[in-house]
């Protein structure tokens, strides 16, 4: 884990302004979703990206029955039927 030496306030409602320079960096769009983590006494965001709930993989995922499933466990499934 890297310092980007940014402080920030948070407000009441427990808000804070993630920087423009780390949303640009991100590619983090308004609307775009972000995945909060714990580790010891950090909170750690991650840009929120679909993953596979086989593996875990987060390209080429798609959604079957409100599932995110990865091309190469569709590929996998679709073997076992055979
Ligand atoms: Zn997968």
């Amino acid at each position: 884990m890297k310092s980007t030496g940014i402080v920030r306030r948070i407000d009441a409602l427990g808000r804070f302004v993630l920087p423009i320079e780390l949303r640009r960096l991100l590619e983090l769009d308004t609307d775009s979703s972000i995945e909060i983590f714990t580790e010891e006494d950090a909170v750690i965001l991650k840009k929120y990206q679909p993953a596979c709930v086989f593996c875990g993989e987060a390209k080429d995922v798609t959604q079957y029955m409100g599932r995110n499933v990865c091309a190469k466990c569709i590929d996998t499934l679709a073997q076992l039927k055979k």
